[in-house]
């Protein structure tokens, strides 16, 4: 019994090796034709893959913090709005109408 096991393995090695040798073969005489379509038509687009999203980790923010930064109109304690954007500051303006 173990014998017809043995010959089997060394008779499927020596297949695996023939098929090595094969595939080197091709590898090195037999030239890969071109694809038959353009892969990158529009027409085939919605076959294509979206790429990997970024996963961005957010740092977490104390609330308590963000409500110390809080701008505050000094004359009616209202939350004041930030309404222009500066090159290096933003312009808030109290837009409380009572
Ligand atoms: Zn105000």
């Amino acid at each position: 019994m173990s014998t017809i096991i043995s010959i089997l393995v060394k008779y499927n090695q020596l297949l695996l090796s023939q098929i090595n040798q094969l595939l080197i073969f091709i590898a090195k005489n037999i030239p890969l034709s071109k694809p038959k379509y353009d892969i990158t038509s529009p027409k085939y687009n919605k076959h294509a893959v979206d790429k990997v999203p970024i996963i961005k980790i957010f740092k977490r923010l104390d609330y308590k913090q963000l409500l110390t930064e809080t701008f505050i109109c000094p004359f009616c304690r209202h939350v004041l709005s930030k309404k222009k954007d500066r090159k290096n500051f933003y312009i808030h303006k109290c837009i409380n109408k009572i």
